[in-house]
């Protein structure tokens, strides 16, 4: 659970850091604001990947799920700032599926967290061979980063992407193809 009462006087210190007069009257709600807002977008690390993916229904048949454009908002832990865009998530189940939402269910368990985008596309795919235990999954992120666009490089609309396969996804090229098309096709 995070300190709210830690997260407004940080707030405060930073106000006063930057040079701000902490008592105008824009930023006298401003601490509180902060703090209830990092309790929602940090709520991830309150949460468990394996409640949502062990909520799983036997199938007959073995057929690739892809679950595409799940969108996110995840905080760069190393600025603080956020970073957001789409994971796509393949499974080839091994007799077990898990509902569609607990797939973006589990990427909002690793996004509202202090984050970086590698680790979190590695901890998707962990969580899902983990709990649901599919023959393989593979994980894409697509990502802006706010650290790229508004300082440093200055680099508005450039996209990161990121990449972890596991188990048949891994060994097997021709379903990481089958994924790629998968994610090429429009909307059906
Ligand atoms: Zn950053």
């Amino acid at each position: 659970m995070v300190d709210r009462n830690k997260i407004e006087e940080a707030v405060r210190l930073l106000l006063e850091g930057i040079g701000e007069d902490v008592n105008r009257e824009g930023l006298r709600e401003t601490p509180d604001r902060v703090a209830r807002m990092y309790e929602e977008i940090f709520r991830g690390m309150d949460d468990d990947a394996a409640v949502h993916l062990s909520k799983t229904f036997a199938v007959d048949s073995n057929e690739i799920v892809v679950e595409k454009d799940i969108t996110f908002y995840s905080t760069c832990e190393h600025h603080l700032m956020p970073f957001y865009g789409k994971a796509h998530i393949a499974y080839l189940p091994d007799g077990r599926v898990v509902g569609l939402s607990k797939l973006a269910r589990t990427v909002e368990v690793y996004a509202r967290r202090l984050q970086i985008q590698e680790q979190m596309t590695t901890q998707i795919a962990e969580a899902v061979m983990a709990y649901l235990k599919p023959q393989g999954v593979m994980v894409m992120v697509e990502a802006e980063h706010m650290c790229m666009a508004m300082r440093g490089v200055s680099k508005p609309g450039s996209r990161t992407v990121t990449m972890a396969a596991r188990g048949c996804f891994r060994e097997n090229p021709a379903l990481q193809r089958y994924f790629f098309e998968m994610l090429r096709r429009g909307s059906v």
